[in-house]
């Protein structure tokens, strides 16, 4: 099998198994489908570096050489691949690219993964390798803008394909809007942005099983605190520019779900990422690699921040919506779905009712207490905050805002972790009271 050049992994070798290089779901005595992702995340295959790293060595190579030329036909011919340790190209499979996305695999509990160079490229190449030209999507109407203005304006305009937007609370509309035979699939966001609205994936995914309809949900809202595909869901995308990464420096994305899938969007001939080519740096990758044995710490302190706050300023009369909140309409929901111990979820939101009131709380928050900055994106040690109606949700219109039940004074916020929590309160509670809010 060693006809390649290539470093070898010298690391233990009791998970080292060539079938195991590429699918990291493995039936491991003891390990159920309903596994906390930390212990799935420690059980997937450890790579060590070339030299006996503690880390993976990076594997920095656009092209890879073989050592007879018969090799390289056969990998073409799909005979040899990245489960035997055989590269060709780095936009396809690169080994450590492969590595990150193994490990994203075991967080969501999915047969396989692929990273790519941002959340949009993974939704977008999923969409196009899932529906046909003149093919159609049932989603929800409370979407990521990104999101939704590819579904709602580009995807019909360069290859047909359509969207029904619809209520997924609404499980008759739902099933009503799937037609058998033309919908490919039904798309919706795990906890949605920006109104924190938790979906319920199993019922979800039911009516749409039962029209042999695939599911695609995007996590990144919550990855840790729910898991869709051990909730019943097909594939499973993220944005890994938040959360995941943690550190607001990298934008990248993942695609998590079966291997069929994920092996048809490499192929050389029909796959959308071999393709179109969204292609994570293998040194992005490594770093990324480094931050997923710490997401689950970095999601509990997020989480219990934000359920700290979002209780106090209920407290102090203000408008909040969290799903950690027993008044949070899907707090039971999530509770029954969530993930044991990682909470409800790291953002919260804060309905100041008009633009203008949010504006003068965002201002004070930043430029007088320091409790925060204004910014777009999440899962920064920093608090994040930006008004989603003038921001993230911009490319929807007015009727499409109060549909998805966003009020132009809504302040969506990121909880950080950094400071002390009863520090960072009094910085939040000086900005109310300067507002008159408090005394
Ligand atoms: C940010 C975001 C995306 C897009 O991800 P990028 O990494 O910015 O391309 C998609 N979905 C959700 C829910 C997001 O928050």
């Amino acid at each position: 099998m060693a006809t390649t050049v290539v470093g070898r992994n010298k690391g233990p070798s009791d998970n080292d198994d060539a079938d195991n290089l590429f699918i990291s779901k493995k039936k491991m005595p003891g390990v159920s489908q309903g596994e906390d992702p930390a212990a799935a995340l420690a059980h997937a295959r450890h790579e060590f570096g070339e030299h006996g790293g503690v880390n993976m060595s990076i594997e920095a190579s656009a092209t890879f050489t073989v050592m007879e030329p018969e090799t390289m036909s056969r990998m073409f011919a799909g005979e040899l691949g990245p489960d035997r340790d055989f590269f060709i190209y780095s936009r396809h499979f690169n080994p450590t690219v492969l590595n990150l996305s193994r490990q994203m695999a075991a967080l969501e509990g999915t047969e396989a993964a692929y990273c790519t160079s941002s959340g949009m490229s993974a939704i977008a190449s999923v969409l196009l390798q899932l529906c046909v030209h003149g093919g159609h999507v049932v989603a929800s109407r409370t979407l990521y803008g990104g999101t939704h203005a590819l579904l709602s304006h580009f995807l019909p305009r360069v290859c047909g394909i359509t969207t029904s937007f619809v209520d997924i609370e609404d499980f008759g509309a739902v099933n009503d809007a799937i037609v058998e035979g033309k919908t490919n699939l039904v798309y919706f966001e795990s906890m949605s942005n920006p109104t924190l609205m938790v979906a319920n994936t199993p019922e979800l995914s039911r009516i749409a099983h039962a029209k042999g309809v695939t599911v695609v949900v995007d996590n990144t809202f919550s990855p840790m605190v729910l898991s869709p595909a051990r909730l019943g869901a097909d594939v499973v995308v993220h944005s890994i520019s938040k959360f995941i990464s943690g550190g607001a420096d990298i934008i990248a994305g993942a695609v998590c779900g079966p291997a069929k899938l994920v092996n048809s969007m490499m192929d050389l001939q029909q796959g959308s990422l071999m393709l179109l080519g969204p292609t994570m740096n293998a040194k992005v990758a490594f770093e990324l690699a480094e931050r997923l044995p710490h997401l689950g710490l970095r999601m509990k302190e997020h989480c219990h921040r934000a359920m700290a706050y979002a209780t106090r300023m209920k407290k102090l009369g203000l408008k909040v919506i969290y799903p950690g909140l027993e008044a949070h309409p899907q707090h039971i929901l999530i509770k029954s779905l969530g993930n044991k111990e990682y909470g409800y979820g790291g953002l919260l939101c804060l309905d100041m009712e008009t633009e203008e009131k949010a504006n003068k709380l965002m201002n004070l928050l930043q430029n007088v207490t320091q409790f925060g900055l204004m910014a777009v994106s999440l899962g920064y040690y920093e608090t994040l905050m930006s008004c989603s109606g003038s921001s993230t949700s911009s490319e929807m219109n007015l009727e499409e805002r109060a549909l998805a039940g966003i009020s132009p004074g809504l302040v969506r916020m990121s909880i950080g972790y950094n400071g002390t929590l009863e520090q960072r309160w009094s910085q939040f509670e000086k900005a109310l009271s300067r507002m008159g809010l408090i005394k």
